[in-house]
Order: structure tokens, then C-alpha cells, then sequence
């Protein structure tokens, strides 16, 4: 078989989520953000065991990926929905009980049009420019909005992955001043936000990255292992060439590996002639081009030709590898792709 298997540790986790939680600090609740079918890594499996050691408030981007998540969980949890209440959303926030975060007047018309005494919570832009009611907009509309009782008013950092920007001051200062007074619960850090300190907490957080082990969280513990089929493998004489465009060339007489997934995969293609696999503790070269499906690599100096290499795991995280493709983790994880076997691993079982 050469299909791939992307290895995700549930434990790991479950111990992320507590560990952002305890940053948290007492009386602050901790959502989880599973958005992009939790980053790539399968929504369900993870709300699951998620909200098996205590998670109660889930996230998401769209009404359909909240549908997903609440199909996995059952009624109770929270789902939240980034993207608010659009045209056509109205059937499915009502029916699975979704709860969307109104970004705009026209989101909060047609809100408590359709859907009168049905949760909601407000999202508010306090500089991003991307989504959220604004200062003035939101000065109009607050008093009525507020009898209306949203379940929480929220925004999002835009440089919270860099704590010395002054931009998180000015956002905090906004925040302050759009509800400060109101009474109501607040979000506002997500999992950089967390690691800014406690006057970024409110009431409630949003862990996203740090939750599969992504930078800015340093002390997550690694969530994926990638481990790659070998197909084939060929000696080339010096002077050959591998792969599309003889992007690489054999200076000494090698064996190369044929492996089995390319940019398909979310193998960027950025990573050719770049990019390091493992074969256990010894680093292997990429060499030549990322194909659709296949890399080719360099194990010349091996003793045993392995069955698998891996390309995430304990010698390389997600933003190992975006370091060399000149992207994010998020970026790589949420590339990686429908064809990886997935494979769950739980001390619960
Ligand atoms: C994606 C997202 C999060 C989670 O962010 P991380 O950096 O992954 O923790 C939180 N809030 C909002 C509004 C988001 O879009």
C-alpha cells in the first residue's frame, strides 16, 4: 500500500487543551478552535476527546463545520461560529443549535429577524480590519443589541504572535472601550494572545494552534507523525540527473528513494531541494523536485533501505518544515490533505 499515514496523538492533545487551560488562569474558561476540520486533523475525533477531559466551548469558521461538530459531540457544547449568521445559515443555526458570532449590522438584522431569542454572540473589531462591527457602528447599535443579551462579545489579535508589538496594547485599549461596562462575557486571545498574560484572558479563550502543537506554544507536546511509503529505489551514477526539471544532480554515485506523496499531500512545493526526512535518528536530503505524488530523497548513506520515511515527527515539527518552505504550521497542516491514512492513538481507546 502506498498510501501515507499521518499519525495524530488525541492524548497530546488533550494535555495541549489542559495546559493552555491552567495558562488560562482560574475562572477563565478554555474554548477549542476547531476550525478547517481542526486544522487539517479531523474535527470529529478531536472534539471527542476534547470534550472528554472537559472541554465545553468549540469554534469554528463556517455553519457547515459547526453541523460536523455538533454531529460528533450531541447536543450540550457550545459550537461557535466565526463567520456569523449568513444568508442560507438560518436552518442550520436553529435546527443543531449553532451560535453565531455576528460580525456586521447586517449579520445582527438578519439574526434576530429569523431567528428572535436564538443565542448569538457579537464579534467586534478592535483593528484587524477583517472582521467585526466597528467602533461607531457598534456605538449605535450596543443598546439595543445588549437587551437582546449576546452570550459573548469577542475579537481577535491581530500580532499576538508577537508580544513586544504595540499593536496588542491598542487592540486591548479598544477592546476595553467597546466593552467595558456592559456586563457581558468576553473573548479575546487566542492561543498567542494566551502566552500575552493574564490581561488578555477575560473570560473566555480560543486555543487553536497551540492545541496541535504549532508555534507560538512552545511547550506543546507534538501532536503528528507523517510517515511516507518508499516505492522504489534506483542507483544513479555521477552526473545524473532526478526528477522534473534535472533539478538535481548526482555529484557521487547515489541511491535514491522514491517516496510516496508530493504537493498533493500538502508537500509544498517550496520544500524541494530543501527539505530533510528521517529514517529513525538519521536525516535523509530531499533531492530534486516535489512531484504531485512522489519526492525522491536521498538514503545513500543508509544501511538498510526502510520501508517508510517520516517527514513530521520527533526530529521535525510542522514548523520545522514551514521554516524551510518560507510558510507558517498552520499553513502545513492545513495542507496536508485527504489522502493520509489517519491514525488516532489514545491511551482511552
Ligand atoms: C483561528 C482563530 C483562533 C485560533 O487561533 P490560534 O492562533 O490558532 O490559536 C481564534 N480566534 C479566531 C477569531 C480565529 O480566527
Amino acid at each position: 500500500m502506498a498510501t501515507a499515514s499521518l499519525s495524530i496523538d488525541l492524548d497530546a492533545i488533550t494535555a495541549n487543551w489542559r495546559a493552555l487551560d491552567r495558562l488560562s488562569g482560574p475562572g477563565v474558561q478554555t474554548a477549542a478552535v476547531v476550525k478547517a476540520d481542526a486544522y487539517g486533523l479531523g474535527a470529529a475525533r478531536v472534539v471527542r476527546a476534547l470534550a472528554q477531559v472537559g472541554a465545553r466551548r468549540f469554534f469554528v469558521a463556517l455553519a457547515e463545520e459547526g453541523a460536523a461538530v455538533r454531529q460528533a459531540l450531541g447536543p450540550g457544547p457550545q459550537i461557535n461560529i466565526l463567520s456569523g449568521h449568513m444568508a442560507g445559515d438560518t436552518e442550520m443555526l436553529h435546527d443543531l443549535d449553532l451560535t453565531p458570532m455576528l460580525n456586521s449590522l447586517e449579520q445582527i438584522t438578519r439574526h434576530l429577524e429569523a431567528l428572535p431569542g436564538h443565542p448569538f454572540g457579537v464579534q467586534l473589531d478592535t483593528g484587524m480590519n477583517r472582521l467585526g462591527v466597528e467602533l461607531a457602528e457598534w456605538q449605535a447599535v450596543a443598546p439595543i443589541l445588549l437587551e437582546a443579551d449576546p452570550v459573548m462579545l469577542m475579537s481577535h489579535l491581530a500580532c499576538a504572535d508577537e508580544p513586544d508589538h504595540p499593536m496588542n496594547l491598542r487592540q486591548l485599549e479598544m477592546f476595553h472601550e467597546m466593552t467595558d461596562g456592559t456586563g457581558l462575557p468576553r473573548s479575546f486571545a487566542a492561543t498567542g494572545g494566551i502566552l500575552l498574560g493574564p490581561q488578555y484572558h477575560f473570560d473566555l479563550t480560543r486555543a487553536g494552534i497551540g492545541l496541535y502543537g504549532g508555534r507560538p506554544f512552545d511547550l506543546s507536546q507534538r501532536v503528528v507523525t507523517l510517515s511516507l511509503p518508499v516505492i522504489q529505489t534506483r542507483e544513479v551514477a555521477a552526473g545524473e540527473t532526478v526528477g522534473y526539471g534535472n533539478a538535481w544532480e548526482a555529484e557521487t554515485p547515489a541511491i535514491i528513494a522514491t517516496v510516496a506523496a508530493g504537493y498533493a499531500d500538502g508537500l509544498l512545493r517550496a520544500l524541494g531541494n530543501g527539505a530533510v526526512l528521517w529514517d529513525g535518528d538519521t536525516p535523509c536530503p530531499l533531492v530534486g523536485r516535489v512531484s504531485m505524488d512522489l519526492i525522491t530523497v536521498d538514503v545513500t548513506h543508509l544501511k538498510d533501505i526502510p520501508r517508510t520515511l517520516d517527514i513530521l515527527g520527533p526530529h521535525q515539527s510542522v514548523d520545522d518544515i514551514a521554516d524551510v518552505a518560507g510558510t507558517i504550521g498552520y499553513e502545513i497542516l492545513t495542507s496536508l490533505g485527504p489522502r493520509y491514512t489517519r491514525r488516532y492513538t489514545e491511551a482511552r481507546g
